[in-house]
């Protein structure tokens, strides 16, 4: 953090990490050294216990957006600091600055003061605080060394130790388009984030979700806020809905709010759809400057010029959905990064409107491209025809919820 470390020499610390992994010590010297890189929230002011809720990275992964702003309007203070696209994967940072006006980097002491008035803040990582993981996430976001399971417990945990939370739920994705694809790495990280927090006194649960198909529809910053938007109205796909309930049934549990997951759930569902959660997001969008009118007329949002249909080539079955292509080609379009001094084209990224299982028929249009040039149509719409497979017989997609991780299930592991 003094600049006596160069890029290149992070760079190289960074791979040598991604291949060689950590040991439980150097992993615990890493956490604590990203979480005391900066300031270290205290929310003792901020009445109520503290949960937040992190991904491990997903394509169209836009339940942050729903879930911290339904969650507060139900008691629970949500202190929430997000990254920026990584890798494949969006990134609710990016996402929120979609939103014209609104600021994702509060100062500690303006993070803080929204936390006391309305129970929910969303920022970035910022000079003051996990500084150290703003500089290592954008670093590895262009050197290929995300999918480490130390650098990515180390980066969320450091961040969300240094936000001042008391619990945390973690949706860790699973699945082609995770960046640990296979269940027994995607449960290795759950396990270790779960050891991270309890070591300094967190409770956290996670839970294991779906990601070898894009959540909800929308792919890309602006178009992932008008889709959040249209959840926050009660009016989200069923897959975010579904996640996004699940999600916020264990925040309200772990922050007292309710005594059991169902009682939850429901109480989630009917807040979502009596407009509290999106009353909360206006106040959330208003205290960081941000337009709130988006919520009433998403066709504020910035949009891409273009617009181009995709097809089914044949009648079939959609078999499978390369999620990690299609999180690729986004970032292409623009909806991303690939040097770090890039800037993120907002309205660019696509609809898809099928999932594996379903069956379409020629001709049919499985897709939407939103690009801000030919060049970019073009791409989106290869990319997609080749990501999305059709043929014949039958889909074995994930359970969308295929686990629950809890300390306990830690505990058993070791012993
Ligand atoms: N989210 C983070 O904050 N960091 C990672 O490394 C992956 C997902």
């Amino acid at each position: 953090m003094h600049g006596s470390v160069t890029e290149y020499q992070m760079a190289a610390f960074l791979m040598a990490v991604f291949l060689r992994g950590m040991n439980a010590e150097e992993l615990a010297t890493l956490v604590d050294v990203m979480t005391g890189s900066g300031a270290v929230a205290d929310l003792s002011s901020v009445a109520g216990v503290k949960v937040d809720k992190h991904s491990t990275g997903g394509v169209g992964d836009k339940t942050s957006l729903v879930v911290a702003p339904l969650v507060a309007a139900l008691g629970v203070p949500v202190p929430m600091m997000s990254g920026r696209g990584l890798g494949h994967t969006g990134g609710t940072v990016d996402k929120l600055e979609t939103i014209p006006g609104f600021r994702t980097d509060l100062s500690l002491s303006e993070f803080v003061r929204q936390l006391e008035r309305i129970g929910c803040a969303l920022i970035a990582q910022t000079d003051e605080i996990a500084p150290l993981d703003r500089r290592l996430y954008a670093l590895r976001d262009v050197t290929a060394t995300v999918e480490s399971i130390p650098l990515i417990a180390s980066s969320i945990m450091s961040k969300k130790l240094a936000e001042g939370i008391d619990a945390l739920v973690l949706d860790v994705k699973l699945g082609n388009g995770a960046f640990l694809p296979e269940p027994e790495r995607a449960e290795a990280l759950a396990r270790t984030m779960i050891s991270i927090g309890h070591e300094r006194g967190r409770d956290i649960v996670a839970l294991v979700t779906a990601m070898d198909r894009p959540l909800g529809y929308a792919i890309g910053n602006a178009l992932e806020v008008e889709e959040a938007v249209l959840a926050l109205r009660g009016e989200g796909p069923e897959d975010l809905v579904e996640v996004t309930l699940a999600l916020a049934a264990e925040m309200l549990v772990l922050g007292g709010a309710c005594d059991d997951l169902a009682t939850a759930r429901t109480t989630a569902g009917t807040a979502l759809a009596d407009g509290r959660a999106l009353e909360r997001m206006r106040a959330v969008i208003e205290a960081q400057g941000g337009n709130p009118a988006i919520l009433d007329d998403p066709a504020l949002l910035p949009q891409a010029p273009m617009r181009r249909s995709v097809e089914a080539e044949r009648d079939g079955i959609v078999l499978e959905m390369d999620v990690r292509s299609i999180g690729s080609a986004a970032v292409a379009l623009g909806a991303g990064r690939t040097r770090l001094d890039d800037t993120i084209v907002p309205g660019v990224g696509f609809h898809i409107t099928v999932k594996p299982g379903d069956s379409v028929q020629a001709r049919e249009r499985i897709a939407t491209v939103f690009a801000s040039d030919e060049a970019g149509a073009q791409l989106g719409t290869g990319a997609l025809a080749a990501a999305i497979r059709i043929g014949d017989g039958e889909a074995a997609p994930l359970p969308l919820i295929a686990r629950r991780i809890t300390l306990e299930d830690v505990r058993s592991s070791v012993a």
